[in-house]
């Protein structure tokens, strides 16, 4: 076992599979596995490859999810993240 153990830069900043640059952001992203239905988050944020629409999450946010065994099937960019309105006095 020579693989280097997984270093801080959880997200890569090229796409692994087609090299293409990712689209760091937060996205709306559909996940399923073996067991479960799929799955939709709402604004993860994540690394998207555009060529080939593969999500990179952090890994450590992929076990806080729960999704270790599940697979992206749809990720796109949240338009705009929603915050609650500020609805302060003016
Ligand atoms: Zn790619």
């Amino acid at each position: 076992m020579s693989d280097l153990t997984r270093d801080r830069h959880s997200v890569p900043e090229s796409c692994r599979f087609c090299s293409g640059l990712l689209l760091t952001s937060v996205f709306d992203a559909a996940f399923r596995d073996q067991v479960s239905e799929e799955r939709l988050f709402f604004a993860i944020p994540g690394a998207l490859c555009v060529p080939c629409r593969q999500l990179y999450v952090d890994q450590q946010l992929i076990s806080i999810l729960g999704l270790d065994e599940a697979r992206c099937t749809f990720a796109i960019e949240s338009d705009r993240v929603l915050q609650a309105g500020a609805s302060g006095a003016a």
